[in-house]
């Protein structure tokens, strides 16, 4: 695997005349590598002719200076992951590489509603702060095909909306979440996750299987079900819920009727780690 940690050399290597015309598939990360981002890559690999990661840990869309502080590194061992699921290139900028100028992002994009409500209500700044080195990476990586995974529901709806408001021509695909066995969804920061801690988190993909089973049941109306899934998550006492809605899953506007394509998603910290999780229901 080559590693650039500049942009000038990796898109010269991009546009040599060994790699014209290759399709390329993206996938971007924050590094802490775990077996869900290796099924971005894999997928990627199947479909592309040059598979890129990049692993940056993105300044502008912490909103939590300890959680940014906190997040994991594990840069030796990621870069051993990436190199035996034979990833081609690994992109591993510095801040001062991708934000030569400063922080400040005068060209904005106003999301609207979606990137407003549950995260973008939770985590202000986040999503612009996201959106800002998404657009700077699919500029610099030009990619055919960008990998997201459905873990970050809300995240790769904006996504979509970035490339379609850019005209990018890069198109995305969402990749299913990646769970241990026991149904808790992978995450970088579930290694922060004390042993009882992590035994807890599993009740947030229980709540989401459950509600899912419960949806088809001509009986049962969203606010209640909605109601049940928040009942139980707050018995646990170390559970802090942050937020669990059924939306639905284009608009992440509340669900009217049963008919629509909908999604539930939760947010919740666990022993000071912040979880998020999300289900199909449709
Ligand atoms: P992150 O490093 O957390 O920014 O994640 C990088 C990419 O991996 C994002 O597109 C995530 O949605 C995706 N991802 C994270 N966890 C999982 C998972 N458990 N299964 C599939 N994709 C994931």
């Amino acid at each position: 695997m080559l590693i650039f940690k500049q942009i000038k050399p990796l898109q010269k290597y991009l546009q040599s005349a060994d790699n014209k015309g290759k399709a390329i598939g993206f996938v971007p990360t924050m590094g802490a590598l775990h077996q869900g981002h290796l099924s971005l890559i894999k997928r990627s690999k199947k479909e592309c002719k040059l598979t890129i990661c990049s692993i940056f840990v993105n300044p502008t869309q912490f909103n939590d200076k300890t959680d940014f502080d906190k997040y994991p590194n594990t840069i030796a061992m990621d870069i051993e992951m990436l190199n035996d699921a034979k990833c081609d290139i690994l992109f591993l900028p510095s801040v001062k590489e991708m934000y030569p100028d400063g922080f400040i992002d005068s060209t904005k994009i106003n999301f609207g509603f979606i990137a407003e409500t549950l995260e973008g209500e939770h985590r202000p700044g986040h999503f612009s702060g996201m959106a800002q080195v998404v657009e700077k990476l699919l500029k610099i990586v030009k990619p055919d095909k960008l990998y997201m995974g459905q873990k970050d529901f809300q995240q790769q709806l904006i996504v979509q909306q970035l490339i379609k408001k850019r005209k990018l021509r890069t198109q995305l695909v969402t990749v299913e979440t990646m769970r241990e066995k026991n149904g808790l969804a992978m995450s970088s920061r579930n290694v922060r996750l004390d042993i009882a801690s992590r035994r807890l988190a599993v009740e947030i993909a229980k709540t989401l299987k459950g509600i899912k089973s419960k949806i088809k049941n001509q009986k049962s109306k969203i606010e209640a079900l909605e109601e049940e899934g928040r009942n139980k998550l707050r018995s646990f006492k170390e559970i802090e819920l942050e937020y669990f809605e059924i939306r639905n899953a284009e608009t992440l506007k509340p669900v009217s009727s049963k008919k629509e394509k909908s999604v539930a998603l939760i947010a919740a910290k666990i022993g000071g780690v912040r979880l998020i999780d999300n289900m199909l229901l449709n």
